[in-house]
């Protein structure tokens, strides 16, 4: 094992590796394989009794219908971001976090939304959650702002760190959603459930959106844990890490 690996595994909980002497090393296992999520014909009761059972989630604006943010470049995107007071979220917060990376990058990760070191910095994923980030990007061959996008459902922090509300997170999307035109990513993975259902318009737990290749408008959608999620749950870096190979496998 190499140095890099072993302060990967270090980093996610999952070292060291302990091996009794004399006993066979064993392979890392491969992960299985990810269930692809196909629509099919579903009856139409069923669809109602699952739609009154799901809880609401925003309602998201089709981006077509926006012209006023569908048209625009990277230049006036952010210029938009910047002047914007379109919710709530911008009265309680030090500046928008419009996001930050290649703005051709293959990978796009989502987050929720600014918290207290973004709100400071204007940079999505700084402070401790943003440093275990950037190690999962390393433990996958991958480096912030080098093929790599990483932006938020909500540009402006919530206050208090709560999550943002739906009408909030309707009025954001079309920033986001105009991003992902202009990135045109290979893959978009999805840092927790506010990222995830946000995205997929429909409510879910977490723990049934991982391991399935969603799809965002023609793009693969896979679903992770939110790295500040993971620092209060260190026993769950294991199920993040075997989601990171999988988006490899997907990208390969
Ligand atoms: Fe505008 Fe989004 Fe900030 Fe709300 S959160 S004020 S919609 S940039």
């Amino acid at each position: 094992m190499n140095v890099r690996d072993e302060h990967v595994l270090r980093e996610l909980n999952l070292y060291p590796l302990w091996v009794r002497r004399g006993m066979p090393v064993q392979e890392e296992p491969v992960p299985a394989p990810l269930a692809i999520e196909v629509p099919e014909a579903i009856p139409e009761a069923k669809v109602e009794a699952a739609v009154a059972k799901a809880p609401p989630v925003a309602e998201i604006p089709d981006i077509t219908s926006l012209p006023e943010v569908a048209s625009l470049d990277w230049a006036a995107l952010k210029e938009k971001v910047r002047a914007c007071d379109a919710c709530q979220l911008r009265a309680t917060c030090t500046q928008t976090v419009f996001g930050v990376g290649d703005e051709q990058a293959d990978w796009l990760f989502v987050g929720e939304g600014p918290g207290a070191d973004e709100d400071a910095q204007g940079e999505p994923f700084v402070g401790q959650a943003g440093k275990l980030l950037d190690n999962m990007l390393f433990a996958i061959g991958l480096k912030r702002g080098d093929n790599v996008y990483i932006a938020n459902i909500v540009k402006c922090r919530p206050p208090n760190n709560r999550n943002p509300e739906h009408d909030e997170i309707a009025a954001c999307m079309p920033y986001l959603q105009q991003q992902i035109a202009l990135i045109k990513p290979r893959l978009i993975v999805a840092l927790g459930k506010v990222a995830a259902t946000s995205l997929l318009g429909r409510d879910a737990t977490l723990g049934s959106l991982r391991e399935t290749v969603h799809d965002y408008h023609g793009t693969p959608l896979i679903i992770t844990y939110h790295p500040a999620y993971l620092l209060r749950s260190p026993a769950e870096k294991a199920k993040a890490w075997r989601d990171l190979k999988s988006a490899v496998e997907i990208m390969r």
